[in-house]
């Protein structure tokens, strides 16, 4: 506090106390976060540069099996020894809340649209059953009339 110049690192490791995200996808109650911080004393207050880790769960838009996503993010803001309107954040009771800081970073770094993986084939629009990698499409029932036309075509791999 009031040392321009002054740098601290710490490193904050807890259990996640509130869900963070609403969405398909979210980082669970309960769930380990890691916070690295550096602070940096300046003038008019104290700069907070931080990079979470978190893991986020969720569903596969797609074939709807449980996704995993490492969330990695990093944040910086500045909070003021001032509470003057002209900063975002202010240093109260000699502390940084970094709360919403973190909670905002998290959430704009989940994906609207999970997947499970980058080319997962989703489900039979058919069956309802699960697409595995490679299926062929044609195996399933029911072609699709639109692309009836292209059932004789087979393309030279040779
Ligand atoms: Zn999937």
């Amino acid at each position: 506090m009031h040392r321009p110049g002054e740098l601290r690192e710490r490193v904050l490791e807890f259990d996640v106390p509130e869900q963070l995200g609403e969405s398909v996808v979210a980082v669970t109650q309960g769930s380990p976060i890691r916070i690295g911080l550096r602070l940096e004393g300046l003038h008019d207050g104290v700069l907070v540069t931080g990079e979470v880790d978190a893991t986020a769960d969720g569903e596969c838009v797609r074939c709807l099996d449980p996704v995993e996503l490492p969330v990695e993010v990093e944040f910086q803001e500045l909070f003021a020894y001032s509470e003057d309107e002209a900063f975002d954040f202010a240093i109260r009771d000699d502390h940084v809340n970094l709360e919403s800081v973190v909670r905002d970073a998290v959430v704009l770094a989940l994906p609207f649209q999970p997947v499970c993986r980058p080319d997962c084939p989703g489900l039979d629009p058919v069956t309802g059953e699960k697409l595995a990698s490679g299926t062929d499409r044609r195996a399933s029932e029911g072609t699709d009339p639109r692309w009836a036309a292209l059932e004789g075509f087979r393309p030279d791999t040779e």
